[in-house]
């Protein structure tokens, strides 16, 4: 196999594809190699539509071979170590590839077992979590059959992909209990490694009114340390008033837990990363996307140290950028084409009802639709569930979107 290219991108996942089918577009005969171990490719936003009992788990998983882009070549491999000298990766196969340019996209690393007893529990005991192809489907399980009692939901203090996704599911699961009958009967707990429900006030404030309308306990600056499955516990770390930290626990009858995340360790011990980011991800220049000591290399996506929110959604603006500015230096030229930081984070707040949440870098709200996008819709709703799947496999994964 030709193991030279003017392109090589690492992740064939949401921003690996976007940009390889964006770039060929833009300029056919460019020759492109993607890294990616995975057959399968998943459409994660909809995890949580399926842990709430309204998406096939099956409809979220296609195979990768039907996604690369027409022109660019499949490397079936996962990249082990960067060599940025020599404008060269190394694979796990031992196979070596060099590259004009490289981007980055290789997504964030799960990092299960920083909660401890987490990996041993989930899937079984009571414990789920959407962040799981396998698993998710098992949260809907929970939901649907729960009887009242504690259910506690958690939420990490690092930064994770799809920052809404620990409050989203809660929120359905509050609606379907209502619906139910049960609501009275259940004791609703958000343990939250963040400060607040949501960085943007504007928004903010329909969730708050959502957390007090289901009588939702919310427990903030709470980093969930341990879930021990069989004693049905839950172990979070909290300052006090005097700022020391203190342990407390809380037992629950379900748990939906999300654990700790930051960039896959072959990022973070490589060259790329960022060495003032503790969780290791790439060193990127936040407006260009472009690395900011090794000028032919870029990163989008989960894996870089850009301070926006993790989503799809941004890598809808982040993918024309970096297309944009690749072209540039392949020209010898600088990058001028900048990201703001745009975000969006779809919020069901009951079945029926979301509300999209758009922001940029200055949490300042971007709203798409010409009407308040703070208050929670049925329209909303259905692009949640139908639209933006068939957007993400028919025209994101395809460079037309
Ligand atoms: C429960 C949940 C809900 C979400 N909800 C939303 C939502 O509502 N809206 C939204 O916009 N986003 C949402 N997201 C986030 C969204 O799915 C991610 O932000 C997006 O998938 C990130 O794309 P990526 O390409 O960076 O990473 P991924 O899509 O995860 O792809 C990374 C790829 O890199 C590959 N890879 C890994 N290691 C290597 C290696 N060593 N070498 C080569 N390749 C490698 C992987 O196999 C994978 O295919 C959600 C995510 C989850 C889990």
């Amino acid at each position: 196999m030709n193991n030279q290219f003017e392109v090589l991108i690492v992740g064939g996942g949401n921003a690996g594809l976007s940009v390889a089918a964006q770039l060929s577009q833009k300029k056919s005969g460019l020759s492109i190699g993607i890294v990616e171990p995975s057959e399968k490719h998943y459409y994660q936003p909809a995890w949580t539509l399926v842990g709430a009992g309204e998406f096939n788990i099956a409809d979220t998983e296609k195979n990768e071979k039907d996604y690369i882009p027409a022109g660019s070549i499949w490397i079936k491999d996962a990249v082990a170590t960067f060599e940025p000298e020599q404008n060269q990766v190394t694979c796990k196969s031992g196979a070596k590839y060099t590259y004009k340019i490289l981007i980055v996209a290789p997504g964030i690393q799960i990092d299960w077992q920083n909660i401890k007893g987490l990996s041993d529990t989930l899937g079984k005991n009571e414990v789920s979590s959407n962040y799981s192809f396998e698993i998710a489907p098992y949260t809907w399980e929970l939901i649907k059959n729960f009887k009242g009692g504690v259910a506690v939901f958690t939420n990490p203090s690092t930064a994770i992909k799809c920052g809404g996704a620990p409050h989203k599911i809660m929120y359905l699961a509050c609606d379907y209990w209502r619906k139910k009958g049960i609501l009275e009967q259940c004791e609703v707990h958000y343990v939250s490694g963040a400060g607040v429900i949501f960085g943007v006030k504007e928004y903010a404030q329909t969730l708050e009114k959502v957390v007090a309308d289901n009588h939702i306990f919310t427990h903030f600056g709470a980093n969930t340390v341990a879930i021990d499955g069989k004693s049905k516990t839950i172990l979070y770390e909290q300052k006090n008033a005097n700022g020391e930290i203190v342990h407390k626990s809380l037992s629950f009858d379900m748990c939906h837990a999300v654990p700790p995340q930051s960039a896959p360790d072959f990022i973070k011990k490589s060259p790329l990363a960022d060495p003032k980011n503790t969780l290791g991800y790439v060193e990127i220049n936040k407006n260009t996307m472009q690395h900011s000591r090794y000028p032919n290399v870029f990163a989008l996506g989960d894996c870089t140290n850009a301070p926006c929110s993790k989503t799809g959604a941004a890598i809808r603006k982040q993918a024309p950028v970096v297309v944009e500015n690749v072209l540039r230096v392949l020209a010898q030229q600088q990058p001028t084409a900048e990201y703001t930081g745009y975000s969006a984070c779809p919020i069901p707040t009951q079945y029926g009802k979301l509300m999209l949440a758009e922001f940029d870098y200055s949490n300042t709200p971007k709203m798409t639709f010409p009407f308040d996008q703070a208050k929670p819709r049925w329209s909303m709703w259905l692009l949640k569930k139908y639209i933006l799947p068939w957007l993400y496999w028919n025209r994101i994964l395809t460079g037309k979107a």
